[in-house]
């Protein structure tokens, strides 16, 4: 298999004619998994192969334009495709049943320059494209090359959930769940609509639930609905059954007969009675018994999952056409993640509260980067972004901890910092910005927290991260 790592995709060209050519020269393959059934001219070259191993071996082909699934074996195939750096947003088609989404059935001639065109264009606008290595950008990708197609759930009732997201398996991201949070939090993806509530087990995740009256005392499951009598003499409640006494009613305690309901007797509002411990009561227990891991969850506890479509943002569409990743990060030294920043400040916050240990918290984000390389051009913003990094990193002191927090967001942990020094490292940030020249058009914002001083009861690190981010978050 040929290493595409390195080397540029072969982009199809259409010419006045509608011919359609490849830059160099090489005709456009088709690569076909069993023979097709259409007859494609000569401007393609068409590759057919039956056997999985050649195929997959295709799959490096760099003249590689689009691939038609002819054979059993495209539910396999795909994923596989799906997950090859040269074939990952390459246009599929097939006319199998497959449990994955393909670009349709397999298209005639004009209809497959039609919609190679279409494609070859969206390419051409995401320059970016080439160097997207990872899973998640691929499925980005995917979406944005395919007219900002939706990523839509399907109903699969052997899923934990119901539901699957068959395009978050093709490119094997993981629990779909899981990935679809992280997405929307780091605003790659937004929801479109809401197309199902599901409950699910807190203990595994299922949502395979069995709903269960059971007996408020003992918790029996062996519960039966009952007539019941209540005598008003000594206040004996027991089945109807045991009153009855050759034609008469007759308490069965203090042996009253009982003649008028309202006024000997009457019935209990405990009309349910236990088998096991014959306690009688009104309302069962009720709990939500899980069929696959057996845990009886409270139906009020249950995890609720949204089941929601959802599409590319803004944001995703700047990062296919610029790549931010790297280029438009302030090069700050080494890093931590951000779970390892969430661990340390509550350790700072811990340690705050019992033993008053200072500590400084530092938000730094440019809210404007998009829109300053729309302005500025790409290279103008790295320029200032690398300028506004070096500042930055001298004013740092070697146990200061950074943890680049979303695209354009910094959070820095300052240990050991009284308050009055907080001040002034915060009016350093902003003269910073000053000067470095075009810094206004990335709009820095700088927000901080100082601990004991601001430290306030219930205060964690997801709160206070989340609130120092709000602060310097934009309008735009
Ligand atoms: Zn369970
Ligand atoms: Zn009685
Ligand atoms: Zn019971």
């Amino acid at each position: 298999m040929s290493d595409p790592a390195n080397q540029v995709p072969a982009l199809l060209c259409v010419d006045e004619a509608g011919e359609a050519f490849l830059e160099d020269n090489n005709k456009p393959t088709i690569l076909c998994l069993g023979e097709p059934q259409q007859i494609y001219s000569a401007r393609f070259r068409v590759q057919v192969v039956v056997n999985m191993a050649a195929f997959y071996d295709a799959l490096g082909e760099l003249s590689l334009v689009a691939i038609l699934l002819c054979q059993h074996g495209a539910d396999e195939a795909l994923p596989v495709i799906r997950q090859h750096s040269n074939s990952a947003l390459k246009l599929v088609f097939s006319n199998l049943p497959c449990r994955f989404p393909l670009d349709g059935r397999l298209p005639d001639e004009a209809a497959l320059i039609a919609a190679l065109t279409a494609w070859q264009q969206a390419y051409q606008s995401f320059p970016e494209l080439e160097k997207m290595q990872n899973p998640q950008d691929h499925l980005l990708a995917y979406l944005a090359l395919r007219g900002e197609q939706l990523l839509q759930p399907e109903r699969d009732l052997a899923s934990a959930f119901s539901y699957r997201y068959p395009l978050i398996e093709l490119f094997d991201l993981g629990d779909s769940l899981f990935f679809l949070r992280q997405a929307v939090r780091d605003e790659l993806l937004a929801p479109v609509s809401l197309i199902d509530r599901v409950r699910q087990c807190t203990h595994c995740s299922h949502n395979t639930l069995n709903y269960i009256d059971l007996c408020p005392q003992c918790s029996s499951i062996d519960i039966k609905q009952q007539s019941a009598i209540h005598c008003f003499t000594c206040g004996h409640v027991g089945e109807q059954q045991t009153f009855m006494e050759g034609g008469r009613l007759v308490c069965p305690n203090c042996s009253t007969a009982l003649r008028h309901i309202g006024t000997d007797y009457d019935r209990p509002l405990e009309n349910m009675e236990c088998n096991h411990c014959g306690a009688f009561f009104i309302e069962a227990k009720v709990v939500a018994r899980c069929l696959h891991c057996d845990h009886e969850n409270d139906p009020s506890d249950l995890n609720i999952a949204q089941i929601q479509s959802f599409k590319i943002t803004d944001k995703t569409k700047f990062r296919l056409r610029v790549a931010s990743d790297e280029r438009f990060s302030l090069d700050l030294g080494e890093q931590v993640s951000r779970d390892y920043l969430h661990w340390l400040v509550d350790w700072q916050v811990g340690l705050s509260r019992r033993h008053q240990i200072e500590f400084a918290l530092l938000c730094l984000s440019f809210n404007r980067v998009e829109q300053a390389v729309e302005q500025l051009g790409a290279a103008q913003v790295y320029r200032i972004i690398s300028q506004l990094g070096a500042q930055i990193k001298d004013s740092l002191r070697v146990t200061d901890v950074i943890c680049q927090y979303q695209d354009h967001s910094y959070l820095l942990l300052l240990p050991n910092l009284p308050f009055d020094h907080l001040t002034v490292v915060q009016q350093k940030m902003q003269q910073l910005s000053s000067l470095v020249q075009g810094t206004d058009a990335l709009a820095m914002a700088v927000s901080s927290f100082h601990a004991p001083t601001e430290l306030q009861e219930g205060d964690n690190a997801d709160f206070l991260l989340t609130r120092l981010l709000s602060e310097v978050s934009g309008d735009a």
